[in-house]
């Protein structure tokens, strides 16, 4: 039968029914390890007791009212994150391109507030921001660009982990108003900056009146051994978005905001049906209450390590390995040929993994996962790439 679908995804052939934790069945009963976490939006595991209690007492109570009236779970929601995060105010959005949305146009706005004409945002290469038609043009990949020029205008592309370049790019350019980054590069191949690259950030922004925004759609929400990655540093940005895995898998993103940049946004200036509703805010409580209960955060230093440390012995003989990165449990592994056919012998062990820019090996496996399932994960993913690379 022909598939009705826009074929916007060259999908693997595998179609999963029911999870736990770590685990999904597919429709043949067959389990597999899963070490994607539906690219880090299942965080908590698949099947979260806590998650599905919350949403199923939401549901019998109240889904959706509207933006127009009060919301109690939004407010308690952005209590939450404003306090775990030391940001002032919260705009939530469905989805992570559309956080980012909000982020470009405080940045615009903010802009124009200070008298610039045509606002500009520094952006940098291999970055991954969205695919609605702003978020394509400050992603750093003309692949996801290609065939939708006009691309939205405004953005000035700089190399990543490299000051120097966006010193020249101030110089160059008097119209810029911010910086937007990843604090850890997730598409771009689990690039992470030198540590002390976000304080140089923050050094030019305060410098320049620049508002630094940072994407932390996959790198937060305790992914990387903090709530928020920025939270390695002692720095604070003025604009900060999440998604993924803020809702475990109920979408929710969410636009965080401090300072002189939490005031931009003003009554009629921007807006969303859903944004924020109260089912999706009931998910994104109970992942929160979830990551404090469990201790999930500081879990993930030592499990990240583990997995790094175990791929690096199993590994450490082989030529074709060009490195291991990882901050938390944000992981990749580089290798020096393109990879991507590595994905499909992992499926045939029962294990999912991703590859991201070609060549990197990318694990975000769920903050839940249990040593057993770290030995396995590692075990299983060393025998395939040892096999790739023989
Ligand atoms: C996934 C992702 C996005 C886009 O989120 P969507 O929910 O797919 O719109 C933006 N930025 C980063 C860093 C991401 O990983």
């Amino acid at each position: 039968m022909t598939s009705h679908l826009m074929p916007t995804y060259a999908r693997l052939p595998v179609t999963f029914i029911r999870g736990d934790g770590a685990w999904l069945w597919d429709n043949h009963e067959q389990r597999y390890l899963d070490a994607l976490s539906g690219i880090s939006v299942c965080n908590l595991g698949h099947a979260h007791p806590a998650i599905h209690k919350a949403i199923c007492a939401q549901s019998e109570k109240l889904i959706h009212t509207s933006n127009i009236y009060g919301n109690t779970l939004q407010e308690q929601l952005a209590d939450q994150l404003t306090a775990a995060s030391g940001m002032d105010n919260v705009f939530f959005s469905n989805s992570g391109a559309e956080a980012n949305e909000a982020a470009i146009k405080i940045a615009r706005k903010y802009g124009h507030q200070q008298g610039v004409e045509k606002p500009a945002i520094i952006v940098m290469e291999k970055s991954f921001h969205g695919r609605t038609l702003a978020t394509l043009s400050a992603t750093g990949n003309t692949k996801i660009q290609q065939g939708f020029a006009p691309l939205v205008e405004g953005f000035v592309r700089v190399a990543y982990n490299d000051i120097a370049a966006i010193e020249q790019a101030l110089l160059e350019n008097p119209q810029i108003v911010a910086i937007m980054l990843e604090p850890v590069q997730g598409e771009g191949g689990i690039n992470i900056p030198a540590p002390d690259y976000l304080n140089n950030i923050r050094v030019l922004c305060d410098k320049h009146q620049l508002l630094m925004m940072l994407d932390e759609i996959q790198s937060g929400m305790g992914r990387t051994g903090q709530f928020l990655a920025f939270q390695h540093n002692q720095i604070l940005p003025d604009v900060c978005t999440l998604a993924k895995a803020l809702g475990n898998g109920v979408p929710i993103g969410a636009c965080l905001a401090r300072g002189k940049a939490a005031e931009v946004l003003t009554a009629g200036s921007h807006g969303s049906t859903f944004g924020g509703n109260l089912l999706a805010c009931s998910a994104a409580l109970a992942v929160l209450a979830t990551l404090e209960n469990e201790k999930l955060i500081k879990l993930a230093t030592q499990k990240g390590a583990a997995i790094g440390d175990g791929l690096a012995q199993r590994l450490h003989n082989n030529p074709q390995i060009k490195e291991i990165r990882h901050l938390g449990l944000m992981i990749g592994v580089e290798l020096h040929k393109p990879c991507a056919e590595l994905v499909k012998m992992a499926l045939a062990k029962h294990l999912l993994i991703n590859v991201t820019s070609e060549s990197v090996i990318r694990l975000l496996p769920p903050l839940i996962i249990d040593a057993d399932q770290i030995d396995l994960l590692v075990d299983t993913l060393s025998e395939t790439i040892q096999a790739f690379t023989a």
